[in-house]
């Protein structure tokens, strides 16, 4: 399997990780994928989860970034109602974006993490950029038919890097 598509690690949420996990990797920015990582597609609003977990993350010093390919509008209610900062239309799996974000932010590769549901968005744009990336279950399975075309290539890799042991799981890496 290519490299670009194995992540640092593996969660089941987002919402498992604490701001202590992100800290001993040297970690300031944590950006973080939207849909299906933070809350469905359907889910408008903040839920309760993305609330509690922002609260810790900021409570913690760490700096939160939605980066999300969606549109402005979706991205920016969500990201306004949770208060907290965002970019949308970040062209994942291309990493340009990100890596322009991070010299716009003056952040090295290693100063950032991104979290997200998708091996072919997230997971590529991360490792194109040198960003550690964490990879998470979607959250529902109501998905847009894009989401549901690049699954049938995040399945099996998924499947592979399970049951190969090339990402371990968030829990196992000490630092
Ligand atoms: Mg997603």
């Amino acid at each position: 399997m290519r490299r670009r598509c194995i992540p640092f690690a593996l969660a089941e949420t987002i919402f498992e990780i604490p701001a202590s996990f992100y800290q001993s990797l040297g970690v300031k920015a944590v950006l973080v994928d939207l849909d299906n990582t933070l809350d469905p597609y359907v889910v408008s609003d903040p839920t309760e989860s993305p609330k509690k977990w922002k609260e810790a993350l900021l409570g913690a010093g760490l700096r939160i970034v939605i980066l999300s390919n969606n549109s402005g509008k979706r991205v920016s209610r969500y990201a306004t109602e949770l208060g907290v900062e965002h970019r949308c239309f970040m062209k994942k799996p291309f990493s340009g974006p990100l890596k322009r974000f991070l010299a716009q932010e003056n952040l090295k590769p290693g100063e950032a993490i991104l979290v997200g549901d998708q091996i072919m968005t997230d997971v590529q744009a991360a490792n194109g950029a040198g960003v550690r990336c964490v990879l998470t279950e979607p959250l529902d399975p109501r998905e847009p038919p894009w989401t549901k075309f690049n699954r049938l290539f995040d399945r099996p890799k998924r499947k592979k890097i399970k049951a190969k042991g090339l990402a371990p799981d968030w829990k196992e890496i000490v630092p």
